[in-house]
């Protein structure tokens, strides 16, 4: 028999504040609505990553706490165990910018080595960017999906050879003033949106499990779901009209 999918939510006492471990309770949801054997691993700083995890995720949080969260991470070490087992990694906005080269803290801009797992690099933005933002999202089999989440980011991340963009912005900021939203590379995503953005976009987190499983999904059609995605597309358009 196969082991249950491990959805491992990384120190939320650390990258907690957005309420992104919604994350896992929807890619929890969506195994149990499939009949798929999977279990939750929560790790709080201190405590060991297990290197056994399917999909990691990491949060949004404050410039501090991401410095302490990179310094634990690679203290630790199972992080990067796990992708080299196979793993998927889903990072929102500071766990995002942390996944990255390097990114500033504070008004000093004090830049802080990353994880180094996605070429991007964030410094601070010209504004910080606040509110509902709409992207467009290629999915692998070429059709395009909208994606909604709330944004709230003062750093700005710029991608390099190595990382494509995840997605086209509609309206709102994204990862800076280039028109492009969140990093993937590999198995590795970075996003801003936070909603949590996986609840907004069930597509996109069929997608996260379909890295880590390494298979194609069979859809889930669940109106509610569809309806919610549905009401929050219409919404950020509404306000951004207004805008
Ligand atoms: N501290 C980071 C920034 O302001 C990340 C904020 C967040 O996670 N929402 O850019």
């Amino acid at each position: 028999m196969s082991r249950p999918v491990e959805i491992v939510l990384v120190y939320q006492s650390l990258l907690g504040i957005y309420g992104d471990r919604g994350n896992a309770m929807v890619l929890l949801k969506r195994l149990e609505w499939r009949g798929i054997d999977a279990t939750l691993t929560i790790v709080e700083p201190g405590e060991p990553l297990p290197a056994t995890g399917s999909v990691y995720l990491l949060g949004g949080g404050e410039d501090a706490a991401q410095i302490s969260a990179v310094r634990e991470l690679k203290a630790d070490g199972n992080l990067f165990r796990g992708l080299e087992n196979g793993a998927a990694l889903f990072a929102v906005c500071a766990g995002y910018q942390i996944c990255g080269q390097t990114f500033t803290v504070g008004e000093r801009d004090e830049v802080i080595e990353g994880l180094g797992l996605l070429d991007v690099t964030t410094r601070r933005g010209t504004e910080r960017a606040v509110g509902e933002i709409l992207t467009r999202w290629q999915r692998p089999d070429g059709s395009e999906t909208l994606i909604t989440g709330f944004e709230n980011h003062g750093g700005f991340t710029y991608l390099g050879q190595g990382a494509t963009p995840l997605a086209q912005v509609e309206l709102g900021i994204g990862n800076a003033d280039d028109g492009t939203e969140g990093a993937v590379q590999g198995r590795v995503i970075g996003t801003y949106p936070h909603g949590p953005v996986l609840a907004r976009n069930a597509a996109l987190a069929d997608h996260v499990l379909e890295v880590a499983l390494e298979r194609t999904l069979e859809p889930l059609p669940r109106p509610e779901v569809d309806e919610l995605h549905r009401q929050r597309v219409a919404f950020v358009r509404r306000q951004g009209l207004r805008a």
